[in-house]
C-alpha cells in the first residue's frame, strides 16, 4: 500500500481497496451513530436454578437508518480499534445504570444485577474509574447491583494497574466477572491473582456440553474450579433443559441463554418478566 494524503491508503488490489473502504465508512457512520442517538440496549436475563429472574446483561445494538439492526460483532472490533468504544462504553453503561436505578425502586426488582460488558481499552483508558464512579453517582444506581464483564484480553496490559482500577472499584462495591471463560489466555495465576467475584462459561463450551465428552469435562473443571475460588458461576449460551440439567447437576447456579430469553428492548424485558410497571 503506498499513502495518498491524510487517513486514506490506496491499494493495487481493488477488492482489498474496497474493504479499506467499506471500514472508513463504518467507522464515521459508526461516530456519527454514538452522537445521534443510533444505539441502542438490549437486555439478556440471567436466571437462577428455578427459573427466577436474577438479573440482566446489557448488550448493546446499533440501529442504523439503511443498514437496520446492526449487531455488535459488526462493530465492536472496529470501534475498538478506533477508541470510539469508549464513548459507546460511556453511553452503555450510563443507560445500564440508569435501567438499575428505577428498578431500585420497587422491592420485587430492587434485588437485581446489571451486568455490563467493558473492553481492554475502555477499561485501560485514563479515568476509566472516575467515569464509571461518575455514572454511578449521578444516575444513583446501587454499585452493589453492578458488575462489570471485563474479557481475558485484558490481562495483555499491565495486571498490577489492572488489580489497582479492580481494587478501587471494589472498594466502591463494584463485582466483576471474567467474561468468555476458557476460551482466551487464562491463566490459572491470573485467576488467583484478579479480584474477581463471577467466571463466565464461555457459550462454545455449553452449546456442545451434551456430545463433546472433551466439553463436558472443561465445563465441570471448570464449575469445580469456581467452586474452591469461591467465585459464582454463569453459564452462558444455554438453549434446552437437558443443558441446564447437566449444569445444575454439577453445581452451577447461574444461567443465561436463549432457553431462559433472548436479548430484548427495555419495554419488552420487563413485560416478559411481569415487572411491576407492566401489570
Ligand atoms: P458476550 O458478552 O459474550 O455476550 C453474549 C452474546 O451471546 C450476545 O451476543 C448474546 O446475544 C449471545 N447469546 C446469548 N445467549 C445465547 C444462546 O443461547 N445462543 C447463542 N447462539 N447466542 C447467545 P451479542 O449481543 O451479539 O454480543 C456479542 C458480543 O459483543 C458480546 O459477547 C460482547 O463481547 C460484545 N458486546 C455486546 N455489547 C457490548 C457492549 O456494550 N460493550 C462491549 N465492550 N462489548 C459488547
Ligand atoms: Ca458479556
Ligand atoms: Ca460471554
Ligand atoms: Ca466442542
Amino acid at each position: 500500500a503506498k499513502s495518498a494524503g491524510r487517513n486514506t491508503q490506496r491499494f493495487f488490489d481493488p477488492q482489498m481497496q474496497a474493504m479499506v473502504n467499506a471500514r472508513a465508512n463504518l467507522e464515521s457512520d459508526l461516530r456519527q451513530a454514538i452522537h445521534d442517538g443510533e444505539l441502542q440496549v438490549y437486555y439478556q436475563p440471567v436466571m437462577n436454578g428455578s427459573g427466577t429472574l436474577m438479573g440482566a446483561e446489557a448488550l448493546v445494538r446499533w440501529r442504523h437508518p439503511a443498514r437496520g439492526l446492526v449487531m455488535p460483532i459488526e462493530f465492536i472490533d472496529l470501534a475498538e480499534q478506533t477508541g470510539l468504544i469508549v464513548d459507546l462504553g460511556h453511553f452503555v453503561m450510563r443507560t445500564a445504570c440508569e435501567q438499575l436505578a428505577l428498578w431500585a425502586a420497587h422491592p420485587s426488582t430492587q434485588a437485581l444485577t446489571m451486568s455490563v460488558n467493558v473492553s481492554p481499552r475502555q477499561f485501560h483508558n485514563q479515568g476509566f474509574v472516575d467515569e464509571v464512579l461518575g455514572i454511578v453517582a449521578q444516575t444513583g444506581a446501587n454499585p452493589a447491583r453492578l458488575k462489570l464483564e471485563l474479557t481475558e484480553n485484558l490481562l495483555l496490559g499491565d495486571v498490577n494497574e489492572t488489580v489497582n482500577r479492580m481494587r478501587q472499584l471494589k472498594e466502591r462495591g463494584l463485582g466483576f466477572s471474567l467474561d468468555d471463560f476458557g476460551v482466551g489466555y487464562s491463566s490459572l495465576a491470573y485467576l488467583k491473582r484478579l479480584p474477581l467475584d463471577q467466571l463466565k462459561i464461555d457459550r462454545s463450551f455449553v452449546s456442545d456440553v451434551l456430545s463433546d465428552v472433551s466439553d463436558a469435562v472443561i465445563v465441570r473443571t471448570i464449575l469445580a474450579l469456581a467452586q474452591s475460588l469461591e467465585l459464582e458461576v454463569v453459564a452462558e449460551g444455554v438453549e434446552n433443559s437437558e443443558q441446564v440439567d447437566f449444569l445444575i447437576s454439577n453445581g452451577c447456579k447461574r444461567f443465561q441463554g436463549f432457553h431462559f430469553g433472548r436479548p430484548v428492548p427495555i419495554g419488552e424485558f420487563e413485560r416478559l418478566h411481569g415487572f411491576p410497571s407492566c401489570r
